[in-house]
């Protein structure tokens, strides 16, 4: 609760090779022991030792982040808008099972999209003190429908590699040199990694501005989604939960060090001494808050099981919202969450169509796609070939009511007939269309 910026730098980054100085506060042997505390070898999160060594890379980090910290103080959240991020995930195997499947990791893209919308089902699990401070974060993910050459993409890309297993220590799952992949343009996309790690790391994320080569997470098979390799107590998607934190400035709940001084960075977290594992009882205790109802145990950005943790809290909502108002505010324009051949979906006033219609109707190649919502609502609008097969999305798209139209561009397609789906909370029409070439 109680919030030192300095001596969050000094947790982060003062170590016996980078020994940043900021004499004159109380960084020090605490900060010291701080280092110790967040790099010990039973780490779940890497991501302080990996930002550590972002900095021996990219000295400019340190100005970087007290920028990045100045404006986050100053930030308020005064709109209600959701932004929908694209996100790619990079597999990177060296052995055929950790290759995982689509399916374990649209089970990662559903925990994500319900834990940042506090629509998580074990919100009953959070201890009722704690409740009223969970948030809807007002953040979503989608798998990127285009790459960042305008090309078609379900957002997944596999690559095999000779490397047998990474630690907190490598980037060169970043590195198509190196056996990896290239990041996309992190001004665009959330960059995913999910590789097979050695130790106990479960994964690590970089924090805002750091260099945009290995500006994204990075996650173990084993701990990624809900289903296929995943393995408990990991096994509910909270590491990606976690480490999502991170990448939107969230620091751990206990400021990684075991003194009361330092916080998180947010007022409405307890102050915390140090991580917690496994699944406490409430009310648990410490020595920076000993009376109750304690430490918010059950945060994300806490150790504990997967299964024991369910909120993110108002302060962390409003602290990741300002990452996404200023060191990663181009993401609030990517597209890469519209398919290609969709344009974005924009306002249009109502003329002589039909509504939910699209028109012209036969079309070549383009025609638009006209819907009305009754209330502010996500809209995900697909298109289909008439075999079934989804050959264009528009997913997750939060508007205000009225009326839009999304222009598709079907060059490229055979003439016949297709079919457009639009569904909105409560709401969900087909109809067909066809292109006459
Ligand atoms: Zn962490």
């Amino acid at each position: 609760m109680k919030t030192t910026f300095q001596l969050l730098l000094c947790a982060l980054f003062v170590s016996p090779v980078i020994s940043l100085s900021y004499a004159g506060n109380s960084s020090g042997p605490e900060s010291g022991l701080s280092l110790q505390e967040g790099t010990k070898q039973n780490s779940k999160c890497g991501t302080v030792e990996f930002n550590k060594r972002v900095l021996e890379r990219y000295p400019q980090y340190k100005a970087e982040i007290e920028s990045i910290e100045k404006f986050t103080k100053g930030y308020e959240k005064t709109d209600n808008l959701i932004i929908t991020i694209p996100l790619v995930v990079h597999v990177i195997y060296n052995l055929p099972e950790q290759n995982i499947s689509d399916a374990q990791i649209q089970s990662q893209i559903d925990v994500l999209n319900r834990d940042f919308a506090r629509l998580n089902a074990d919100t009953v699990n959070t201890p009722a003190p704690f409740k009223p401070l969970g948030a809807n974060v007002q953040i979503q993910f989608c798998l990127a429908q285009r790459t960042p050459n305008n090309e078609f993409t379900n957002g997944i890309t596999r690559t095999m590699t000779n490397i047998v297993s990474y630690t907190v220590d490598d980037t060169s799952m970043y590195y198509a040199s190196l056996g990896g992949v290239d990041i996309w343009d992190r001004n665009r996309y959330f960059n995913c990694y999910v590789v097979n790690f050695t130790g106990t790391i479960l994964g690590f994320a970089q924090l805002p501005g750091g260099p945009p080569n290995t500006d994204g997470m990075v996650i173990g098979h084993k701990y990624f989604g809900t289903i296929g390799t995943v393995v408990p107590p990991n096994d509910k998607g909270r590491t990606a939960t976690h480490e999502v934190g991170h990448w939107f400035n969230l620091q751990h709940i206990w400021g990684d060090e075991p003194g009361c001084a330092q916080d998180d960075e947010v007022d409405d977290t307890p102050l915390q001494a140090g991580e917690n594992g496994g699944c406490p009882a409430f009310p648990l205790l410490d020595a920076c808050t000993t009376v109750a109802p304690g430490v918010m145990f059950t945060n994300y950005m806490d150790y504990v099981d997967d299964n024991c943790m369910n909120i993110f809290t108002i302060g962390q909502s409003t602290r990741m919202n300002a990452a996404l108002s200023g060191p990663r505010a181009s993401l609030i324009t990517s597209n890469g969450c519209t398919s290609v051949g969709i344009n974005n979906i924009s306002s249009e006033v109502p003329e002589s169509f039909l509504l939910q219609q699209n028109y012209p109707n036969p079309f070549n190649p383009n025609t638009n796609i006209v819907f009305s919502i009754p209330k502010s609502s996500f809209v995900t609008l697909k298109i289909f070939d008439i075999a079934g097969k989804e050959i264009a999305t528009i997913v997750n798209q939060n508007l205000p009511s009225g009326t839009f139209k999304a222009d598709w561009n079907a060059s490229g397609f055979s003439s016949g007939l297709y079919l457009y789906t639009i569904e909105t909370d409560g709401f969900r029409q087909t109809r067909k269309m066809m292109l006459t070439k």
